[in-house]
């Protein structure tokens, strides 16, 4: 792993929101100035591949990568487009309905909850 790569899986890891490449960027460039955005891409994108990281489903803007790869899910701020880690069972306990269940295997429960955070309602 090169330092560049250990920086980005570092301010990955100490990060608590979900960060963008372009967050992880801005954060990176501070220990490495001629680090390049494509480096941080390639860089999440091989992190990913090799499972040591997981990207956050799409919304319809930039992926945002997750260095918790334990099953948890999410609560994502609709105002400031924060998300937070959500644990507990609770969440994963959904009762599927059969007709689902005759159509598909399901492996994996995900749970995404959206609303506005208490930072933006306070
Ligand atoms: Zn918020
Ligand atoms: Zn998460």
């Amino acid at each position: 792993m090169t330092p560049q790569r250990l920086a980005i899986y570092k301010a990955l890891i100490e990060s608590t929101d979900h960060p963008s490449a372009e967050n992880i960027f801005n954060c990176v460039r501070a220990s490495f100035p001629d680090i390049a955005i494509d480096t941080v891409y390639r860089t999440l994108s091989t992190f990913s591949e090799i499972g040591i990281i997981h990207v956050v489903e799409g919304y319809g803007e930039a992926k945002r990568y997750d260095p918790d790869t334990e099953p948890h899910h999410h609560f994502r701020c609709t105002r400031c487009n924060k998300i937070v880690d959500l644990h507990g069972d609770i969440f994963g306990k959904l009762n599927i309905p059969r007709r689902i269940k005759q159509k598909y295997n399901v492996s994996n429960v995900k749970v995404v909850l959206e609303g506005a955070c208490d930072e933006c309602l306070g």
